[in-house]
């Protein structure tokens, strides 16, 4: 199931739930009633304003309770995401409750419902409904916390980059200021996305291009994946092991010229520090600048850092986000490599999970 995440509906403070539900029973339901009438009618004048109100509450709690997203049942990318940035066991709690209130508005409805058939006076069966209606109000407003951080959630899911786990991903990384953005922006319409992950400076960009009639992201992860895994605090690292998730090729990008401030020696380490991420993802390196710095007059310490990559029949590309050279040939290759690369998605799922396991237990 792929959830829409920027169309749930809005969540009301808990006043604004109860007047809602108040005055749309008011609104919609019969307003005269006289003491003259018929007890049978008089009862079923108010019995109509408690059954009202009551599945109003409960298919308003439903609406609520079905449009967040089931973390057992999303993409596991999208599970660990919304557990990253909402705190799983906060999310089911707040959402179970809700549902616990849902249950409890209908059986006071219930109960009034049939205490009614003993209201005897027009007096009675009004203070009856009157209850009713309190009760139904004061379990609503047992859920204000519940509604406020559902609210909380859903305003920042809405804004969450779609990042669709079921498109095939090329995820960007490599130190700051080797090229990456000026890759994505080569290669993408220009519909880039920003979307800030909650509690850390950290962004990510994400863009899509088309290659072979099928829709592509790409993912940018500045601050993210460029520093190595060693130095990262628990939430940056889950951040980065939602990207695990994804049916993504990585390009390693390592600027020849050296102009980003590190050696390509030093860039080559980077590599070597997050590579275990990666494990089952198809892995291409990408020698950015070599209009700066071509290829063939690479630094006796360069050319020996790169030897790595050839020994262990990582695909190594070069390109210039300045002249343009080879940025298609990357493009395309990166998509080909991972069009060709296909694992049962069941070990891919079953492989990053004990990678990522074993990341925690690091950590
Ligand atoms: P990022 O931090 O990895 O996303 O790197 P950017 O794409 O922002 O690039 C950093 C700087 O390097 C910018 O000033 C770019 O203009 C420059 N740059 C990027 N690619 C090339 C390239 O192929 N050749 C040259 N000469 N400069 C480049």
């Amino acid at each position: 199931v792929l959830y829409n995440f920027k169309k749930i509906t809005v969540v009301p403070t808990a006043k604004d739930f109860i007047n809602i539900m108040l005055s749309k029973t008011q609104r919609k339901t019969p307003t005269v009633v006289h003491k003259h009438y018929k007890i049978s009618r008089i009862r079923s004048f108010y019995t109509r304003k408690v059954r009202y109100t009551q599945q109003n509450f409960n298919e308003r709690l439903s609406m609520i309770i079905q449009e967040f997203p089931k973390l057992d049942n999303i993409h596991p990318f999208y599970a660990d995401l919304m557990n990253i940035l909402y705190d799983k066991d906060h999310y089911k709690l707040a959402l179970g409750q809700l549902n616990q209130a849902r249950h409890l508005i209908d059986n006071v409805g219930k109960d009034y419902v049939r205490l009614m058939k003993f209201g005897d006076s027009l007096y009675r069966c009004k203070m009856l409904k009157k209850a009713a209606l309190g009760r139904m109000a004061t379990i609503m407003k047992r859920q204000a916390p519940n509604l406020v951080y559902l609210e909380q959630v859903r305003q920042h899911l809405s804004r969450l980059p779609s990042i669709d786990p079921y498109t095939r991903t090329l995820i960007l990384c490599g130190f700051p200021n080797v090229g990456k953005s000026s890759f994505l922006n080569k290669i993408t319409r220009a519909d880039v996305e920003v979307h800030s992950y909650a509690f850390t400076t950290k962004s990510l960009y994400v863009g899509h291009t088309d290659y072979k009639y099928l829709r592509w992201q790409v993912v940018d992860t500045p601050g993210v994946l460029d520093h190595p895994l060693e130095e990262r605090n628990v939430i940056e690292m889950q951040a980065v092991t939602a990207l695990a998730h994804l049916r993504a090729a990585i390009l390693y990008f390592i600027d020849v010229s050296e102009q980003c401030g590190h050696s390509i020696a030093e860039q080559v380490k980077l590599y070597e520090s997050i590579k275990p991420l990666f494990t089952n993802k198809p892995l291409l390196v990408v020698c950015n600048k070599v209009d700066v710095t071509p290829m063939d007059q690479l630094s006796e310490a360069g050319r020996e850092a790169l030897s790595i990559f050839e020994k262990n029949n990582v695909p190594l590309l070069s390109m210039s986000a300045v002249t343009d050279e080879g940025v298609m040939e990357v493009k395309q290759q990166a998509c080909d490599t991972l069009l060709a690369y296909r694992i049962e998605n069941k070990i891919q799922a079953k492989k990053v999970d004990s990678i990522l396991n074993r990341l925690h237990v690091a950590l």
